[in-house]
């Protein structure tokens, strides 16, 4: 497989966006989010995402140099419409405003409707906590049929719905639980259809509903769909992040009534909160520190090297990807020089890029 220095793809993904539009610092906002994504392991959210970004140009389904426009502002609850702009910018813009307002009120309730894909919805919680916030994101996917089978179903009713919360810690964030609520995200099926890899055990049903190891069910017509993580549990929370963030902000839910133009448009129910505005800072830092120690100091199961906690697998892979560089699937690699050029991006200058 290629191995690209972060600093490439970020180039790539640049170019590719200025191609499309944009202007520079949308440009920088999507580089920098997808490249972020590949760097902490999470491939289905990092240039690869690309190829779909250009198609969605090109059909209208995402629209570039949107802002995310305060449509309700009262207190501590903020609604953002984000006019089907690219979700890192509209991410971006709704975060520095709600951990303004929780600065303010010590909490705040953000709801952002309408956006165009929020990538990675750690990086959210992230920009959150490194503003010292702690932050819970409940998100729906729409635009595009439905991948994921509720609970106890053989066909598709909703999307990977992400569930994300995230505590500041002294030194950049304590935690950050960041999940598909779907047992893996459809980016990581396509990962899999890509590399010709079985997907997970129990994560995939084919069109008859039957489970499948084999990722091309999610490709093909008629598709299959993705199982929910941890049954009806998993399920039930994909449920709320749907009604939370695609009923009670006043978006949409994946109602079939509702209008697709086939992307990916995300709709999302934040809560930010200023922790001095609870038990203060330093006690969070020193008793979640302290539990993290405690967590951490358990006997690992045989088979298993270390306990960890969720986003320490990010952080590590993070320091090695940076040290080594970030592999792209042959697959991958040739769909996003097909999306450069079909942006518009002159051969001379991609290839000037990857050299
Ligand atoms: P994942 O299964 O890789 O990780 C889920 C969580 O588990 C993470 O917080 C991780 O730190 C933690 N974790 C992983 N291994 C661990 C271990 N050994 N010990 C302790 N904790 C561990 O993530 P996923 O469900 O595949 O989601 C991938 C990404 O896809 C997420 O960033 C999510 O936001 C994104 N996503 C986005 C959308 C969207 O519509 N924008 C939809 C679905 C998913």
């Amino acid at each position: 497989m290629p191995i690209f220095a972060r600093d490439t793809l970020h180039a790539l993904i640049r170019a590719v966006c200025t191609a499309g539009g944009s202007a520079e610092r949308e440009a920088d906002l999507v580089a920098d989010q997808l490249v972020e994504a590949n760097l902490t392991g999470h491939d289905s959210h990092g240039v690869g995402l690309l190829p779909m970004y250009v198609q969605s140009l090109a059909k209208g389904a995402l629209v570039p140099n949107r802002h995310a426009e305060l449509v309700h502002d009262q207190a501590a609850v903020l609604v953002v419409e984000g006019q089907r702009g690219y979700g890192q910018v509209i991410g971006h813009e709704a975060m520095e405003l709600g951990t303004a307002r929780a600065h303010e009120h010590g909490i705040a309730v953000l709801a952002i409707r309408n956006s165009f894909h929020l990538g990675r919805i750690g990086h959210w919680a992230e920009q959150c906590a490194a503003r010292g916030f702690a932050s819970i994101h409940f998100v729906n996917g729409i635009d595009h049929p439905p991948i994921h089978a509720p609970f106890g179903s053989a066909e598709a009713r909703l999307s990977t719905n992400p569930f994300c919360a995230a505590l500041p810690g002294r030194d950049g964030p304590m935690v950050v639980l960041d999940m598909a609520t779907s047992k893996i995200a459809v980016g990581k099926a396509r990962v899999a259809a890509n590399r010709g890899v079985p997907a997970p055990e129990g994560s995939l049903l084919d069109a008859d509903g039957r489970p499948t190891r084999n990722a091309a069910v999610m490709f093909q017509e008629p598709k299959g769909a993705l199982v929910a993580m941890g049954e009806h549990k998993g399920s039930g929370l994909a449920i709320i992040c749907e009604l939370m963030a695609g009923a009670l902000t006043g978006g949409w839910t994946t109602r079939p009534e509702h209008p697709m133009a086939g992307g990916i448009v995300n709709n999302m129910l934040s809560v930010v909160i200023d922790p001095d505005a609870l038990g203060g800072r330093e006690r969070l830092w020193h008793e979640g520190g302290a539990l993290i120690s405690y967590l951490k100091s358990a006997r690992p199961l045989a088979g298993v090297a270390e306990v960890l906690v969720p986003g320490e697998p990010e952080q590590r892979r993070r320091r090695q990807r940076l040290a080594e560089g970030i592999e792209v699937d042959e697959r991958s690699w040739a769909d996003i020089l097909a999306a450069a050029r079909t942006a518009g991006v002159p051969a001379a200058e991609v290839e000037a890029l990857i050299a």
